[in-house]
Protein backbone atom coordinates (compact mmCIF):
# COMPACT_ATOMS: atom_id res chain seq x y z
CA UNK A 1 0.00 0.00 0.00
CA UNK A 2 1.33 3.59 -1.09
CA UNK A 3 1.39 6.35 1.47
CA UNK A 4 -0.43 9.14 1.29
CA UNK A 5 0.80 12.99 2.45
CA UNK A 6 -0.15 14.57 5.73
CA UNK A 7 -4.31 15.59 5.62
CA UNK A 8 -4.27 19.15 4.66
CA UNK A 9 -0.49 19.23 2.84
CA UNK A 10 -0.07 19.42 -0.63
CA UNK A 11 2.91 18.10 -3.30
CA UNK A 12 3.34 21.38 -5.53
CA UNK A 13 3.50 19.82 -8.97
CA UNK A 14 4.69 21.38 -11.92
CA UNK A 15 3.39 23.27 -13.78
CA UNK A 16 2.21 25.26 -10.49
CA UNK A 17 5.68 24.78 -9.51
CA UNK A 18 7.12 26.93 -12.03
CA UNK A 19 3.84 29.75 -11.93
CA UNK A 20 4.77 29.61 -7.85
CA UNK A 21 8.61 30.52 -8.61
CA UNK A 22 7.59 33.28 -11.37
CA UNK A 23 5.54 34.64 -8.55
CA UNK A 24 8.18 34.68 -6.10
CA UNK A 25 10.51 36.37 -8.60
CA UNK A 26 8.28 39.16 -9.21
CA UNK A 27 7.68 39.29 -5.16
CA UNK A 28 11.30 38.91 -4.62
CA UNK A 29 12.07 41.89 -7.26
CA UNK A 30 9.42 44.07 -5.83
CA UNK A 31 10.78 43.91 -1.98
CA UNK A 32 13.80 44.75 -2.94
CA UNK A 33 12.83 47.71 -5.24
CA UNK A 34 11.27 48.95 -1.93
CA UNK A 35 14.43 48.79 0.25
CA UNK A 36 13.35 45.48 1.79
CA UNK A 37 16.48 42.47 2.32
CA UNK A 38 15.59 38.99 2.58
CA UNK A 39 15.26 36.61 6.39
CA UNK A 40 14.66 33.47 6.59
CA UNK A 41 13.59 31.71 10.45
CA UNK A 42 13.32 28.74 10.94
CA UNK A 43 10.27 26.69 11.16
CA UNK A 44 10.19 25.34 14.27
CA UNK A 45 10.12 27.86 17.68
CA UNK A 46 9.32 27.85 20.92
CA UNK A 47 6.02 27.14 21.44
CA UNK A 48 5.70 30.50 23.90
CA UNK A 49 6.65 32.48 21.30
CA UNK A 50 3.34 32.39 19.88
CA UNK A 51 1.39 32.29 22.66
CA UNK A 52 3.11 35.98 23.96
CA UNK A 53 2.63 37.23 20.55
CA UNK A 54 0.05 36.04 18.79
CA UNK A 55 -2.33 35.46 21.97
CA UNK A 56 -3.52 32.87 23.95
CA UNK A 57 -7.61 32.99 23.30
CA UNK A 58 -6.84 33.70 19.58
CA UNK A 59 -7.86 30.50 16.98
CA UNK A 60 -4.23 30.06 15.95
CA UNK A 61 -3.05 29.37 19.65
CA UNK A 62 -5.93 27.62 21.13
CA UNK A 63 -6.62 25.38 18.23
CA UNK A 64 -4.77 25.13 15.16
CA UNK A 65 -1.06 24.93 16.19
CA UNK A 66 1.12 22.33 15.63
CA UNK A 67 2.64 21.61 19.17
CA UNK A 68 4.38 18.80 20.34
CA UNK A 69 7.13 18.23 22.65
CA UNK A 70 10.96 17.23 21.42
CA UNK A 71 13.23 14.89 22.71
CA UNK A 72 14.55 16.78 25.80
CA UNK A 73 10.95 17.97 26.62
CA UNK A 74 10.31 21.07 25.07
CA UNK A 75 7.91 22.41 23.78
CA UNK A 76 7.89 23.49 20.36
CA UNK A 77 5.65 24.59 17.83
CA UNK A 78 5.62 24.26 13.65
CA UNK A 79 5.38 28.59 13.19
CA UNK A 80 2.22 29.18 11.85
CA UNK A 81 2.74 32.69 10.60
CA UNK A 82 5.79 34.78 10.14
CA UNK A 83 5.78 37.68 11.85
CA UNK A 84 6.28 36.80 15.64
CA UNK A 85 9.45 34.73 14.34
CA UNK A 86 10.84 37.88 12.39
CA UNK A 87 10.69 39.98 15.58
CA UNK A 88 12.65 37.35 17.94
CA UNK A 89 15.35 37.30 14.78
CA UNK A 90 15.29 40.81 14.82
CA UNK A 91 16.05 41.15 18.73
CA UNK A 92 18.41 38.57 18.69
CA UNK A 93 20.25 40.06 15.83
CA UNK A 94 19.62 44.14 16.77
CA UNK A 95 23.54 45.16 15.73
CA UNK A 96 23.56 42.93 12.71
CA UNK A 97 20.71 44.55 10.97
CA UNK A 98 21.94 48.65 11.18
CA UNK A 99 19.98 51.28 11.29
CA UNK A 100 16.45 51.84 11.89
CA UNK A 101 13.97 51.85 9.73
CA UNK A 102 14.84 47.91 9.26
CA UNK A 103 12.82 46.40 6.30
CA UNK A 104 12.80 42.74 6.02
CA UNK A 105 10.70 40.17 3.94
CA UNK A 106 10.32 35.91 3.78
CA UNK A 107 8.64 33.52 2.25
CA UNK A 108 8.05 30.02 3.18
CA UNK A 109 5.58 27.76 4.47
CA UNK A 110 3.65 27.98 7.86
CA UNK A 111 1.03 25.39 9.71
CA UNK A 112 -1.82 25.65 10.86
CA UNK A 113 -4.34 22.61 11.98
CA UNK A 114 -7.89 23.81 10.62
CA UNK A 115 -10.27 22.20 8.46
CA UNK A 116 -8.89 21.58 5.06
CA UNK A 117 -10.86 23.25 2.23
CA UNK A 118 -10.16 25.26 -1.06
CA UNK A 119 -8.14 27.92 -0.41
CA UNK A 120 -7.26 26.18 3.64
CA UNK A 121 -4.65 23.89 3.99
CA UNK A 122 -2.63 22.21 7.16
CA UNK A 123 0.50 23.31 5.61
CA UNK A 124 0.01 26.54 3.42
CA UNK A 125 2.40 29.22 1.91
CA UNK A 126 3.17 33.31 2.80
CA UNK A 127 4.98 35.90 1.00
CA UNK A 128 5.46 38.67 3.84
CA UNK A 129 7.21 41.87 4.65
CA UNK A 130 7.88 43.99 8.01
CA UNK A 131 8.89 47.48 8.63
CA UNK A 132 10.37 48.35 11.41
CA UNK A 133 11.84 51.24 13.54
CA UNK A 134 8.93 54.07 12.56
CA UNK A 135 5.44 54.83 13.48
CA UNK A 136 5.02 57.30 10.53
CA UNK A 137 2.22 57.13 8.60
CA UNK A 138 4.01 56.97 5.92
CA UNK A 139 5.68 53.39 6.66
CA UNK A 140 1.90 52.63 6.62
CA UNK A 141 1.31 54.07 3.56
CA UNK A 142 4.95 52.23 1.76
CA UNK A 143 3.79 49.21 3.16
CA UNK A 144 0.21 49.22 1.25
CA UNK A 145 1.79 50.88 -1.87
CA UNK A 146 4.28 47.46 -1.82
CA UNK A 147 1.55 45.30 -1.14
CA UNK A 148 -1.05 47.06 -3.67
CA UNK A 149 1.84 47.13 -6.53
CA UNK A 150 2.76 43.49 -6.41
CA UNK A 151 -0.80 41.97 -6.38
CA UNK A 152 -1.67 44.46 -9.27
CA UNK A 153 2.15 43.20 -11.47
CA UNK A 154 0.57 39.68 -10.47
CA UNK A 155 -2.21 40.29 -12.96
CA UNK A 156 -4.97 39.50 -10.14
CA UNK A 157 -8.17 42.18 -10.73
CA UNK A 158 -11.20 42.47 -8.73
CA UNK A 159 -9.17 43.16 -5.46
CA UNK A 160 -10.42 45.34 -2.95
CA UNK A 161 -8.27 46.87 0.43
CA UNK A 162 -10.33 47.20 3.95
CA UNK A 163 -8.89 49.50 5.85
CA UNK A 164 -9.23 49.69 9.94
CA UNK A 165 -7.51 51.12 12.99
CA UNK A 166 -7.92 49.64 16.45
CA UNK A 167 -6.40 52.28 18.57
CA UNK A 168 -3.58 52.03 21.17
CA UNK A 169 -3.30 51.09 24.91
CA UNK A 170 -4.35 54.89 25.69
CA UNK A 171 -7.94 54.02 23.75
CA UNK A 172 -8.44 50.62 23.21
CA UNK A 173 -9.66 49.79 27.05
CA UNK A 174 -12.28 52.10 26.91
CA UNK A 175 -13.85 50.53 23.48
CA UNK A 176 -13.18 47.02 24.89
CA UNK A 177 -15.49 47.78 27.60
CA UNK A 178 -18.28 49.77 25.51
CA UNK A 179 -18.10 46.47 23.07
CA UNK A 180 -18.01 43.65 26.01
CA UNK A 181 -21.05 45.85 27.46
CA UNK A 182 -23.01 45.79 24.20
CA UNK A 183 -22.22 41.91 23.72
CA UNK A 184 -23.15 40.69 26.94
CA UNK A 185 -26.83 42.35 25.44
CA UNK A 186 -26.25 40.06 23.29
CA UNK A 187 -24.71 37.01 25.34
CA UNK A 188 -27.70 34.41 23.94
CA UNK A 189 -26.73 34.52 20.47
CA UNK A 190 -23.18 34.09 20.67
CA UNK A 191 -21.59 30.77 19.72
CA UNK A 192 -20.19 29.10 22.79
CA UNK A 193 -16.17 30.03 21.61
CA UNK A 194 -17.24 34.02 21.59
CA UNK A 195 -19.46 33.61 24.61
CA UNK A 196 -16.01 32.21 26.76
CA UNK A 197 -14.04 34.82 24.68
CA UNK A 198 -16.16 37.99 25.50
CA UNK A 199 -14.54 39.10 28.67
CA UNK A 200 -11.01 38.62 28.04
CA UNK A 201 -10.73 39.16 24.43
CA UNK A 202 -14.08 40.90 23.10
CA UNK A 203 -12.40 42.37 19.63
CA UNK A 204 -12.31 38.43 18.99
CA UNK A 205 -16.48 38.28 18.39
CA UNK A 206 -16.54 40.59 15.51
CA UNK A 207 -14.02 38.07 13.81
CA UNK A 208 -16.21 34.96 14.83
CA UNK A 209 -17.04 33.65 11.32
CA UNK A 210 -20.43 31.74 12.68
CA UNK A 211 -23.77 33.36 11.18
CA UNK A 212 -25.15 33.97 14.33
CA UNK A 213 -21.87 35.97 16.25
CA UNK A 214 -22.04 38.07 12.85
CA UNK A 215 -25.72 39.01 12.90
CA UNK A 216 -25.51 39.52 16.70
CA UNK A 217 -22.79 41.88 16.22
CA UNK A 218 -24.19 44.42 13.31
CA UNK A 219 -25.18 46.98 15.54
CA UNK A 220 -21.64 46.82 17.93
CA UNK A 221 -20.32 49.63 18.82
CA UNK A 222 -17.75 50.97 16.31
CA UNK A 223 -13.91 51.14 17.11
CA UNK A 224 -13.81 54.28 14.43
CA UNK A 225 -16.20 56.32 17.52
CA UNK A 226 -13.36 55.56 20.26
CA UNK A 227 -10.19 56.24 18.84
CA UNK A 228 -7.81 58.77 20.58
CA UNK A 229 -6.50 61.90 19.01
CA UNK A 230 -3.07 60.28 17.99
CA UNK A 231 -4.79 57.25 16.63
CA UNK A 232 -7.78 59.22 14.97
CA UNK A 233 -4.58 61.61 13.46
CA UNK A 234 -2.58 58.44 12.49
CA UNK A 235 -5.86 56.92 10.82
CA UNK A 236 -6.79 59.99 8.68
CA UNK A 237 -3.28 60.39 7.89
CA UNK A 238 -2.92 57.12 6.50
CA UNK A 239 -5.79 57.77 4.53
CA UNK A 240 -4.64 61.02 3.23
CA UNK A 241 -1.84 59.24 1.44
CA UNK A 242 -3.55 56.27 -0.22
CA UNK A 243 -5.60 59.14 -1.77
CA UNK A 244 -2.80 60.80 -2.91
CA UNK A 245 -1.07 57.53 -4.46
CA UNK A 246 -4.61 56.78 -5.85
CA UNK A 247 -5.32 53.26 -4.31
CA UNK A 248 -8.44 52.70 -3.38
CA UNK A 249 -9.98 51.45 -0.20
CA UNK A 250 -12.78 51.28 1.67
CA UNK A 251 -13.37 51.85 6.02
CA UNK A 252 -13.82 48.38 7.67
CA UNK A 253 -14.57 49.08 11.42
CA UNK A 254 -15.53 44.80 11.95
CA UNK A 255 -11.62 44.50 10.82
CA UNK A 256 -10.40 43.54 13.82
CA UNK A 257 -7.67 40.29 12.30
CA UNK A 258 -7.03 37.02 13.57
CA UNK A 259 -4.13 37.79 15.95
CA UNK A 260 -3.58 39.95 19.08
CA UNK A 261 -0.28 42.20 18.56
CA UNK A 262 -2.51 44.65 15.74
CA UNK A 263 -2.25 48.04 16.92
CA UNK A 264 -3.70 51.06 15.14
CA UNK A 265 -3.78 50.67 11.29
CA UNK A 266 -5.10 47.08 10.30
CA UNK A 267 -6.42 45.87 6.29
CA UNK A 268 -6.79 42.99 4.36
CA UNK A 269 -7.01 42.42 0.43
CA UNK A 270 -10.28 40.51 -0.44
CA UNK A 271 -11.83 39.53 -3.71
CA UNK A 272 -15.45 40.08 -2.89
CA UNK A 273 -17.64 37.00 -3.75
CA UNK A 274 -15.35 34.13 -2.67
CA UNK A 275 -16.72 33.04 0.82
CA UNK A 276 -14.68 32.53 3.25
CA UNK A 277 -11.46 32.14 1.84
CA UNK A 278 -11.86 35.78 0.34
CA UNK A 279 -8.77 37.22 1.78
CA UNK A 280 -5.44 37.19 -0.12
CA UNK A 281 -3.11 39.06 1.92
CA UNK A 282 -3.72 40.90 5.46
CA UNK A 283 -1.57 42.44 7.82
CA UNK A 284 -1.10 45.90 9.97
CA UNK A 285 0.78 47.69 12.59
CA UNK A 286 2.02 46.32 15.76
CA UNK A 287 3.99 48.70 17.82
CA UNK A 288 4.10 46.48 21.38
CA UNK A 289 4.77 43.24 20.13
CA UNK A 290 8.78 43.74 20.65
CA UNK A 291 7.66 44.65 24.09
CA UNK A 292 5.19 41.53 24.70
CA UNK A 293 8.36 39.43 24.00
CA UNK A 294 9.76 40.52 26.53
CA UNK A 295 12.22 43.47 24.53
CA UNK A 296 13.04 46.62 26.98
CA UNK A 297 12.67 48.59 23.51
CA UNK A 298 9.46 49.60 21.81
CA UNK A 299 9.48 48.87 18.40
CA UNK A 300 7.44 50.24 16.46
CA UNK A 301 6.79 48.42 13.47
CA UNK A 302 3.72 46.94 10.59
CA UNK A 303 3.83 44.43 8.05
CA UNK A 304 1.46 42.36 5.91
CA UNK A 305 1.32 38.55 4.85
CA UNK A 306 0.39 37.11 1.46
CA UNK A 307 -1.81 33.72 1.11
CA UNK A 308 0.68 31.96 -1.61
CA UNK A 309 -2.11 29.22 -2.53
CA UNK A 310 -5.06 31.76 -2.47
CA UNK A 311 -3.07 34.09 -5.13
CA UNK A 312 -2.44 31.57 -7.21
CA UNK A 313 -5.74 30.02 -7.18
CA UNK A 314 -6.99 33.86 -7.63
CA UNK A 315 -5.08 33.96 -10.63
CA UNK A 316 -6.80 30.64 -12.28
CA UNK A 317 -4.36 28.24 -14.39
CA UNK A 318 -3.26 30.40 -17.32
CA UNK A 319 -0.84 28.63 -19.69
CA UNK A 320 1.42 25.86 -17.93
CA UNK A 321 4.49 27.87 -17.86
CA UNK A 322 6.93 24.88 -17.87
CA UNK A 323 9.96 25.71 -20.19
CA UNK A 324 9.92 23.53 -23.47
CA UNK A 325 12.98 21.70 -24.64
CA UNK A 326 15.13 23.85 -27.37
CA UNK A 327 16.40 20.41 -28.57
CA UNK A 328 16.42 16.89 -28.61
CA UNK A 329 18.87 14.73 -29.57
CA UNK A 330 17.90 11.40 -31.55
CA UNK A 331 19.89 8.23 -31.60
CA UNK A 332 19.60 5.26 -34.44
CA UNK A 333 21.18 2.58 -32.10
CA UNK A 334 22.58 2.50 -28.97
CA UNK A 335 26.13 2.93 -30.23
CA UNK A 336 25.46 6.79 -30.58
CA UNK A 337 24.61 6.94 -27.06
CA UNK A 338 27.73 8.02 -25.47
CA UNK A 339 28.55 10.31 -28.38
CA UNK A 340 24.82 12.16 -27.99
CA UNK A 341 25.32 12.11 -24.28
CA UNK A 342 28.22 14.49 -24.97
CA UNK A 343 26.37 16.73 -26.54
CA UNK A 344 23.79 16.84 -24.65
CA UNK A 345 26.16 17.54 -21.71
CA UNK A 346 27.93 20.62 -23.59
CA UNK A 347 24.70 22.09 -24.99
CA UNK A 348 23.01 22.02 -21.21
CA UNK A 349 26.57 24.17 -20.19
CA UNK A 350 25.91 26.23 -22.65
CA UNK A 351 22.56 27.09 -21.60
CA UNK A 352 20.62 25.08 -24.02
CA UNK A 353 17.41 23.23 -23.05
CA UNK A 354 18.55 19.76 -24.51
CA UNK A 355 17.01 16.24 -23.95
CA UNK A 356 17.80 12.86 -25.13
CA UNK A 357 16.33 9.53 -24.56
CA UNK A 358 18.63 6.86 -22.82
CA UNK A 359 16.86 4.13 -22.82
CA UNK A 360 16.80 2.67 -27.08
CA UNK A 361 13.97 3.60 -27.94
CA UNK A 362 13.05 3.74 -31.49
CA UNK A 363 13.78 6.52 -33.72
CA UNK A 364 9.49 7.36 -34.13
CA UNK A 365 9.07 7.06 -30.48
CA UNK A 366 11.52 9.55 -29.59
CA UNK A 367 10.90 12.07 -32.22
CA UNK A 368 7.32 11.61 -30.91
CA UNK A 369 8.40 12.66 -27.63
CA UNK A 370 10.19 15.48 -28.90
CA UNK A 371 7.41 16.78 -30.86
CA UNK A 372 5.50 16.23 -27.36
CA UNK A 373 7.65 18.42 -25.23
CA UNK A 374 7.81 21.03 -27.29
CA UNK A 375 11.34 21.01 -28.98
CA UNK A 376 12.08 23.95 -31.34
CA UNK A 377 15.28 21.63 -33.42
CA UNK A 378 16.18 17.72 -33.32
CA UNK A 379 19.48 16.53 -34.05
CA UNK A 380 19.70 12.99 -35.66
CA UNK A 381 22.64 11.28 -34.80
CA UNK A 382 22.27 8.20 -37.42
CA UNK A 383 24.92 5.58 -39.48
CA UNK A 384 25.19 7.28 -42.77
CA UNK A 385 25.55 10.59 -41.60
CA UNK A 386 28.10 9.74 -39.06
CA UNK A 387 30.08 8.02 -41.94
CA UNK A 388 30.17 11.53 -43.35
CA UNK A 389 31.26 13.11 -40.34
CA UNK A 390 27.61 14.95 -40.16
CA UNK A 391 24.12 15.13 -38.32
CA UNK A 392 20.61 15.85 -39.03
CA UNK A 393 19.13 19.04 -38.31
CA UNK A 394 15.79 19.77 -37.60
CA UNK A 395 13.48 22.58 -37.79
CA UNK A 396 10.26 21.15 -35.75
CA UNK A 397 8.29 24.29 -36.43
CA UNK A 398 9.27 24.90 -39.91
CA UNK A 399 9.37 21.04 -40.89
CA UNK A 400 12.27 21.21 -43.02
CA UNK A 401 15.82 19.22 -42.08
CA UNK A 402 18.92 18.78 -43.91
CA UNK A 403 22.28 17.30 -43.05
CA UNK A 404 24.96 19.30 -41.95
CA UNK A 405 28.50 19.15 -40.43
CA UNK A 406 29.25 18.61 -36.64
CA UNK A 407 30.51 22.32 -36.70
CA UNK A 408 27.84 23.62 -38.37
CA UNK A 409 25.45 22.25 -35.93
CA UNK A 410 27.35 23.99 -32.96
CA UNK A 411 27.01 27.20 -35.13
CA UNK A 412 23.59 26.99 -34.99
CA UNK A 413 22.67 26.42 -31.58
CA UNK A 414 24.97 28.74 -30.54
CA UNK A 415 22.73 31.23 -32.17
CA UNK A 416 19.77 29.53 -30.18
CA UNK A 417 22.04 30.37 -26.95
CA UNK A 418 22.84 33.89 -27.97
CA UNK A 419 19.21 34.45 -28.60
CA UNK A 420 17.99 33.23 -25.37
CA UNK A 421 20.70 34.99 -23.62
CA UNK A 422 20.06 38.46 -24.90
P1 LIG B 1 -8.60 33.57 7.47
O1 LIG B 1 -9.49 34.61 8.02
O2 LIG B 1 -8.87 33.24 6.03
O3 LIG B 1 -8.49 32.36 8.35
P2 LIG B 1 -6.29 34.64 8.74
O4 LIG B 1 -6.77 35.92 9.29
O5 LIG B 1 -6.20 33.47 9.63
O6 LIG B 1 -7.14 34.25 7.44
P3 LIG B 1 -3.58 35.59 8.44
O7 LIG B 1 -3.10 34.95 9.67
O8 LIG B 1 -3.73 37.04 8.40
O9 LIG B 1 -4.93 34.87 7.96
O10 LIG B 1 -2.66 35.14 7.21
C1 LIG B 1 -2.51 35.94 6.04
C2 LIG B 1 -2.98 35.21 4.80
O11 LIG B 1 -2.53 33.87 4.76
C3 LIG B 1 -4.48 35.08 4.70
O12 LIG B 1 -5.04 36.25 4.20
C4 LIG B 1 -4.63 33.94 3.72
O13 LIG B 1 -4.48 34.38 2.39
C5 LIG B 1 -3.49 33.05 4.08
N1 LIG B 1 -3.92 31.94 4.94
C6 LIG B 1 -4.20 31.96 6.27
N2 LIG B 1 -4.53 30.75 6.71
C7 LIG B 1 -4.46 29.91 5.63
C8 LIG B 1 -4.67 28.51 5.43
N3 LIG B 1 -5.00 27.70 6.44
N4 LIG B 1 -4.51 28.01 4.19
C9 LIG B 1 -4.16 28.80 3.16
N5 LIG B 1 -3.93 30.13 3.28
C10 LIG B 1 -4.08 30.68 4.50
MG1 LIG C 1 -7.47 31.88 10.07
Amino acid sequence: MTLSSVRGMKDILPPTSARWAALEKVYRECAIRFGFSEIRTPVLEKTELFSRSVGETTDIVEKEMYTFSDRSGESLSMRPEGTAPVVRALQANRAALGEWPVRLFYTGPMFRHERPQKGRFRQFHQFGAEMFGTDSPFADAEILTFLFGFLKETGLSGVSLELNTLGDPECRPAYHRKLSDFLSSQEDRLCDDCRRRRAKNPLRVLDCKAEGCIRATADAPSVLDSLCDPCREHFESVEGALRELEIPFARNPRMVRGLDYYRRTTFEFVIPGMGAQNTVAAGGRYDGLAEMLGGRERIPAIGFAIGVERLLMLLGEGEPRGPATDVTLVTSGIRFLAEAFRWKMELIGRGIRAEMDYEGRSVKSQFRRADKSGARFVLVFGESEAERGGVVFRDMAAGVQEEISKDEAIRRLHRLTEEKGG
